[in-house]
C-alpha cells in the first residue's frame, strides 16, 4: 500500500513533468506571437518563471530522498493530458494558444493547491512553503490570460480582416454580430 508520502513524491513527479510540458509549451508559443507583443511579453515572463518552478520543484523532490533526474519517462497522471494542451501549439494559431495556456494555468494551480494541502497532510513545511510560492505565479498567469483574451481575440479577427472590408465593418459591431457575419 502506497503510504501518503510517497504520494506526495509521485504528485511532485508529476508537477515536475508539468512544467518541463509547460517550458515546451511557453517556448513554442513565445516564437508564434511576434504579432502580439504584449502577449509574447508575458508569455517570456512566465516561461522564465516556469523555469524555476521546475528547478524548485525537483528541489522538493530531493528534499524527500529521491532524483528529480529519473523523472523523464515517468507518465504522470495528468502527462496526457499536460501533452495533448502542449500539443496544440502545434497549430501556430494564437487563440488555440490562449485556450492551451489558460487550461494549463489551471491544471497547474489545482496541482499546486494539492501539493500544499499534501506537503501540509504529511509535515514537509519546506516542500509546502515552496509550492506556496509557486502557486500565485500560476494565478498571475492565469488572472492575466483571463484579463486579455478577449483584446487577443479581438486583434486576432481585426488581423484577419485585411481585405475582407466585411469583417473589419463587423468588427465594431456586437460579438452576436461577428458570429452571425460568418
Ligand atoms: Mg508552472
Ligand atoms: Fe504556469
Amino acid at each position: 500500500m502506497i503510504t501518503p508520502r510517497e504520494e506526495l513524491l509521485h504528485a511532485l513527479r508529476d508537477a515536475h513533468a508539468m512544467e518541463a510540458q509547460a517550458e515546451t509549451m511557453l517556448r513554442g508559443q513565445a516564437k508564434r506571437l511576434a504579432h502580439y507583443p504584449a502577449l509574447r511579453a508575458r508569455v517570456e515572463r512566465h516561461l522564465e518563471e516556469t523555469q524555476s518552478q521546475r528547478q524548485l520543484v525537483g528541489q522538493c523532490i530531493e528534499q524527500l530522498g529521491e532524483s528529480p533526474s529519473s523523472i523523464k519517462d515517468i507518465g504522470g497522471r495528468f502527462t496526457a493530458m499536460g501533452q495533448s494542451l502542449a500539443g496544440t501549439v502545434a497549430d501556430d494559431e494564437v487563440l488555440k494558444a490562449v485556450i492551451a495556456s489558460y487550461a494549463f494555468e489551471h491544471m497547474e494551480i489545482a496541482s499546486y493547491r494539492m501539493l500544499i494541502a499534501m506537503a501540509n497532510t504529511v509535515g514537509e513545511p519546506e516542500i509546502q512553503k515552496i509550492c506556496e510560492r509557486i502557486l500565485p505565479e500560476e494565478e498571475a498567469m492565469a488572472s492575466w490570460l483571463e484579463e486579455h483574451m478577449l483584446d487577443v481575440t479581438q486583434e486576432f479577427m481585426l488581423r484577419l480582416g485585411g481585405g475582407h472590408a466585411g469583417v473589419r465593418a463587423a468588427a465594431g459591431k456586437s460579438s452576436r454580430d461577428l458570429h452571425a457575419k460568418r
